[in-house]
């Protein structure tokens, strides 16, 4: 797809790199089946095509209404479409830019602007996350029942780290939500890993990775927490970590994208290259056989449904690693649908987008419980609570179901 880029963009940066991923695509439509949001609405506009369309008319300084940006809004950058496309058209570096230009071009109304701030500074923040969260717990059984649904129960807090008595080591990222809403993900983490002798520590120093700020169009804000979190996991990897480890799969999504974002800050590029090549999620680092000499037994564990966020099979690229491990830990998984769509939890987007989001849990509830599953697993803490508010059977993080293997 040719475009001509309008007067302000021509011989930019981005204008050089728009015309670059839009050359790509060349309109053939085999991604729309594969997005979410063309699967609900049917509207062509509302896929990964009709999205291109769009970002080539703002490129090229068409008039851009709420309308064009409403059907930017609905995207979930889910990349579910870039794993369909044949012509590897990077859909969502293109999202990123059009999402931007078209804030540039139509600013929005001031409730709108204040809510995305306030998004971004309550969620990027774990100890105001945690302190609002404990109040919303506190009185939960007074809220109606729409918001009740939205907090979840508190749960019992964790020691995340384990002796670090082993000679391997490896940096845990900690997350801004994941320790107030499931403080047991890391520590179960934690105890796996200390089991098959990888000693964990923290990672002093740990900012929000950025990806709540970089996908609300926040991008200074988004970038200043990249270049802390550059420190902050160098400074980790000097002092003898083997990985950066996330079990959060959007945070290490973002961490692993660190290279490409910095790549033009002359300060930053080369060690922030360093650290996304030191960026595994957690599943990258333990195999089958690893718990097969920990002694775990096949068919001893619960009926688990296997649900992949969209940031670990699409973004990371990291898909068929969790099943084996879940059978190693003695699980048995039970048959699923329609596992590349994306759940609707999107960051926030179940919030931003309430209705299509609530279509897309429902549709992937029902795909992940014919097999009648005891759990559902999955890896990234924002799927995990936008399942567990409807979900029939619990929602855990799959190292939490791993680490009670071993516990028994
Ligand atoms: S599949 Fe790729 S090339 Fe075809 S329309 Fe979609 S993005 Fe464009
Ligand atoms: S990122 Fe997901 S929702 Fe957005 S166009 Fe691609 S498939 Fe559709």
């Amino acid at each position: 797809m040719f475009a001509q880029p309008a007067s302000d963009l021509a011989g930019t940066e981005r204008g050089r790199e728009a015309q670059a991923l839009l050359r790509n695509c060349v309109h053939c439509g085999f991604c729309l089946p594969a997005c979410p949001t063309y699967r609900v609405t049917g509207n062509e506009l509302d896929s990964p095509r009709g999205r291109i369309y769009l970002i080539k008319q703002i490129v090229e300084g068409a008039t851009v209404t709420a309308t064009t940006r409403e059907h930017l809004d609905r995207c979930l950058t889910c990349r579910a479409c870039e794993r369909a496309c044949p012509s590897g058209v990077e859909y969502g570096r293109l999202i990123d830019l059009g999402r931007e230009l078209a804030e540039e071009r139509v600013p929005r109304a001031l409730p709108q602007r204040s809510l995305r701030h306030a998004l971004v500074a309550v969620l990027s923040s774990p100890h105001l996350f945690a302190a609002l969260l404990r109040t919303g717990q506190a009185v939960r059984n007074w809220l109606p029942a729409a918001l009740q649904e939205r907090i979840p129960p508190r749960r019992a807090s964790h020691s995340t780290a384990p002796p670090g008595r082993h000679a391997r080591r490896v940096a845990l990222l900690e997350g801004c939500v994941q320790p107030g809403l499931a403080p047991g993900i890391n520590a179960a983490a934690a105890r796996v890993l200390d089991r098959l002798g990888v000693a964990v520590e923290r990672i002093a120093g740990e900012q929000c990775c950025g990806a709540l700020g970089h996908h609300l169009g926040h991008t200074g804000r988004a970038l200043e927490q990249a270049r802390r979190n550059v420190d902050a996991c160098c400074a980790a990897l000097d002092t003898g970590a083997e990985a950066i480890v996330s079990s959060a799969s959007a945070c290490g999504l973002m961490v692993k994208d660190y290279g490409r974002l910095l790549a033009n800050d002359p300060a930053y590029a080369a060690r922030a290259r360093r650290v996304s090549d030191a960026t595994r999620d957690v599943s990258e680092i333990l195999t089958p056989a690893d718990f097969e000499c920990a002694g775990l037994t096949p068919g001893t564990g619960p009926r688990v449904a296997w649900q992949a966020p969209c940031t670990l099979q699409h973004g990371q690229r990291v898909a068929g690693r969790v099943e084996p491990l879940l059978a190693a830990a003695g699980c048995t998984l039970v048959p699923t649908r329609e596992g590349t769509l994306c759940c609707g939890s999107a960051g926030t987007y179940s919030i931003l987008q309430p209705e299509l989001s609530l279509e897309l849990r429902r549709r992937k509830i029902a795909a992940l419980t014919p097999g009648a599953p005891d759990v559902i697993a999955t890896a990234n803490i924002g799927c995990l609570e936008h399942l567990r508010a409807a979900s029939p059977v619990p929602v855990r993080h799959w190292i939490e179901v791993v680490a009670e293997a071993f516990d028994r």
